[in-house]
């Protein structure tokens, strides 16, 4: 009888993201492949890349190179002292103290910059920062920069060499597949598909994950170079490609109703740089509105909660595997009131040690005060919430269904519950006025008390989204590229007539926005580039 060939599967977070909790996408796949019977591994290759450029040897090595480079002395001084507070810088992230004290929460973080700084000494024209990296002169949204990065030495080689490669090898995988979530994931994804090409020529490398979704959704060629160096796109990312991949590595089955989540056993939560394991999440897929005519979320998988009762049990889960607490990351486009209204049931009535935050619409029941204790009771820690703007005209225009007024008592009644605000805003909207950044302005400025954080970003056009297939509707009068270098770009640069509406909103911002005291309040001077991950623990 012919038997068929056993197939293992590794599944691949590729550097760079933020260090204090588990990449999701690759974790949350390689668990759903387990469960349809695929011999499926994961590993947080972010991490240990991080790790692993950190590491005492590994930076000592960088000194000496930072010390023969003729580099000034006095910077030399810095990278040396980012070297000796390194242990020190990023174990501090573990101690809850920390958060409470803005000052030294700043400098820990100075700390680990500086570190992370010395780690890229050896590489002319790259920066690598806490969940970034820059390479001087090229962008991860070009495919030919990609190609000329994955084909030179570069600061992923030395873990791939000492860390994937030696993993792999142990752990006898026919597959390998790199998960890729994010644009400065890119480079690095790349550059392992290079080396593994190289190295280890029999494992078939898949590429997959909700970045190359998105491009698939608007239109790029996964055939074309950097692409080509996967043996494999899986361009989906929905149930129906996962399964049928499963059924390709043996698989088989319907994949579970239940939260899209890291595996319990299989993350190395000790090395996380958090107070207590941030554990990520997301309790349905797809949003429930997606309406909102600035976003392309309509492109990707209807939306779908996870069953209630495989909610609560996941959730004692959780709670079980961290009795000292645990808080979840809901990584949800909109969190839904009523599957909240259950994730906070369990918690309050089971006192399950667990907090959370996630993004959610304003919607009227986040208004009602009783709700929102209950939320708060329920573990909620803090909100994200899309704010975009106080100016009645654009909330029409993008289709948010809220207002103003919906807007000020959700602020105030979460608030007043004991949740954090984290607002984000929207500026440079097309047909944008001043008089209506004024009342976006007016609006933080009054609700100020209620706003414990602010992320304020400018329109980039989502390619695909309503605004940018009917741009006339909007005002737009054309839609045009950020450059010959942005070809994997998931956003265009617009214009309405004679108004470009983003650059507008830059000088308007510096010139009023940042100037306000309550704004200055609410940001408080924090440096913080792990944003709302480490914003949830901030006093
Ligand atoms: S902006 Fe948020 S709420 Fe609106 S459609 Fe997109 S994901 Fe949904």
């Amino acid at each position: 009888m012919e038997r068929t060939p056993r197939t293992r599967l590794a599944v691949v977070t590729p550097p760079v993201l933020k260090p204090c909790e588990p990449g999701l996408s690759g974790a949350a796949a390689a668990s759903a492949l387990r469960s349809l019977g695929v011999d499926a591994a994961w590993l947080d290759g972010a991490l240990g890349w991080f790790r692993h450029s950190l590491s005492p040897a590994n930076l000592a090595r960088c000194l000496e190179v930072a010390d023969a480079s003729g580099l000034p002395e006095g910077v030399r001084l810095a990278l040396r002292r980012g070297a000796r507070h390194v242990e020190g810088g990023a174990l501090a992230f573990v101690a809850p103290e920390l958060y409470r004290h803005r000052k030294r929460y700043s400098s820990a973080v100075s700390h680990l910059e500086n570190a992370l700084r010395l780690a890229s000494v050896p590489f002319p024209g790259t920066h690598l920062r806490v969940g970034d990296v820059e390479i001087k002169g090229r962008r991860a949204l070009s495919a030919e920069h990609l190609e000329e990065f994955a084909d030179r030495d570069g600061p992923f080689d030395a873990w791939c060499e000492d860390g994937l490669l030696p993993w792999l090898d142990a752990g006898g995988f026919t597959h390998v597949g790199l998960s890729l979530t994010f644009t400065q994931q890119a480079w690095a994804t790349f550059r392992l598909a290079t080396l593994l090409r190289a190295h280890r020529p029999s494992l078939s490398r898949v590429l997959a994950g909700p970045l190359v979704s998105c491009w698939s959704a608007v239109g790029v060629d996964l055939g074309r170079p950097p692409f080509d160096r996967f043996d494999r796109v899986l361009p989906s990312g929905d149930e129906a490609e996962l399964t049928a991949f499963a059924a390709e590595l043996g698989g088989v089955g319907a994949l579970p109703h239940r939260p899209w989540a890291v595996d319990l056993a299989e993350a190395a939560w000790e090395r996380y740089l958090a107070p207590v394991p941030i554990v990520p999440a997301a309790i349905g897929r797809g949003c429930y509105w997606r309406a909102c005519t600035f976003c392309p979320d309509h492109l990707h998988d209807r939306y779908r909660p996870c069953g209630r009762d495989a909610l609560g049990d996941w959730l004692h889960a959780v709670a079980e595997r961290f009795p000292g607490g645990a808080m979840l990351h809901l990584t949800d486009s909109a969190l839904a009131p009523a599957h909240l209204e259950r994730l906070a049931d369990v918690i309050a009535r089971d006192r399950l040690p667990l907090r959370w935050h996630g993004f959610v619409r304003f919607e009227p029941r986040f208004a009602e005060p009783g709700f929102a204790r209950h939320l708060a009771d329920g573990g909620c820690a803090m909100l994200q919430l899309g704010l975009e703007t106080a100016s009645p005209r654009l909330l029409e225009l993008m289709d948010k269904g809220q207002t103003p007024e919906l807007e000020r008592a959700v602020l105030r009644a979460t608030s007043a519950a004991g949740i954090r605000n984290h607002a984000y805003l929207l500026f440079g909207l097309p047909t944008e006025t001043d008089a209506e950044r004024e009342q976006t302005l007016a609006f933080v400025e009054a609700e100020g008390a209620h706003l414990h954080d602010l992320n304020v970003a400018l329109l980039n056009l989502p390619r695909g989204s309503p605004m940018h297939r009917h741009p006339q509707r909007f005002g737009i009068t054309a839609v045009s590229s950020f450059g010959p270098e942005t070809d994997l770009s998931l956003y265009d640069d617009f214009r309405c007539g004679d108004s470009h509406p983003r650059v507008e909103a830059r000088r308007w911002l510096d010139r009023r926005f940042y100037k306000s005291p309550v704004v200055r309040r609410v940001l408080a001077d924090l440096r913080n580039p792990f944003a709302a991950n480490h914003g949830c623990f901030l006093a």
